[in-house]
């Protein structure tokens, strides 16, 4: 259940692509959609066209990379990272970062993190949990663990947006938004709404 109502002064025009080859899309398209603004599901390059911004959301990253070589979408994301905002969660923050230490997928590296792959444990270690949410005044906000990875060490530009047990679970690097954990199965459309706010600015 989605509890808040859209913030006015977003640009009703603006359409944000969720990545749609694999994985938890239809909730982030969901939230996007409470807010007011227009969602669209990219699953070829020219999707990426009529996009402002785009979600790449949680699943299995091996899995999604895979399927973004095959159709032809890794030098097209690429080009898009050039000029448009990007939010990745969970396997999304995976494939954005620039390390990986226990993995052998060859990630975007838009990121400048380390990420410990399923660092929160396997599937039945899967928890929700309050996490605080820094920018504003520190409040918390519900989150949703699923096989997370681990932020293990973040470079000097990235800024921390929130923590839990005092790790960041929640980091912004330029115009790159990524979090551990999933932000669109809680109904808390705090993440949601600032990255709106970047693709604005
Ligand atoms: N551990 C998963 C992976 O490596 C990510 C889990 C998730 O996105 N919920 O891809």
């Amino acid at each position: 259940m989605v509890a808040s109502v859209p913030k006015p002064g977003y640009k009703m025009k603006l359409t944000i692509g969720v990545l749609a080859l694999q994985g938890a899309f239809s909730k982030h398209q969901h939230m996007i959609q409470v807010l007011g603004i227009n969602c669209v599901e990219v699953r070829k390059p020219q999707h990426l066209q009529e996009c402002d911004a785009l979600i790449i959301p949680g699943g299995e990253s091996t899995a999604m990379m895979n399927r973004i070589a095959f159709i032809g979408l890794t030098e097209p994301l690429h080009q898009f990272s050039l000029q448009k905002p990007i939010f990745g969660t969970c396997a999304g923050l995976i494939l954005m970062a620039k390390e990986i230490n226990n993995h052998h997928i060859t990630p975007f590296g838009w990121l400048d993190i380390t990420v410990e792959r399923n660092g929160f444990g396997r599937q039945i270690e899967s928890f929700d949990t309050e996490i605080f949410w820094l920018p504003e005044q520190p409040q918390q906000v519900r989150a949703r663990f699923i096989r997370a990875p681990r932020i293990l060490n973040v470079g000097e530009e990235v800024k921390v947006l929130a923590e839990f047990k005092g790790e960041p679970v929640c980091i912004q690097h330029g115009k790159f938004l990524a979090s551990t954990f999933h932000p669109e199965l809680t109904g808390d459309l705090t993440l949601h709404r600032y990255f709106l706010e970047m693709v604005e600015v």
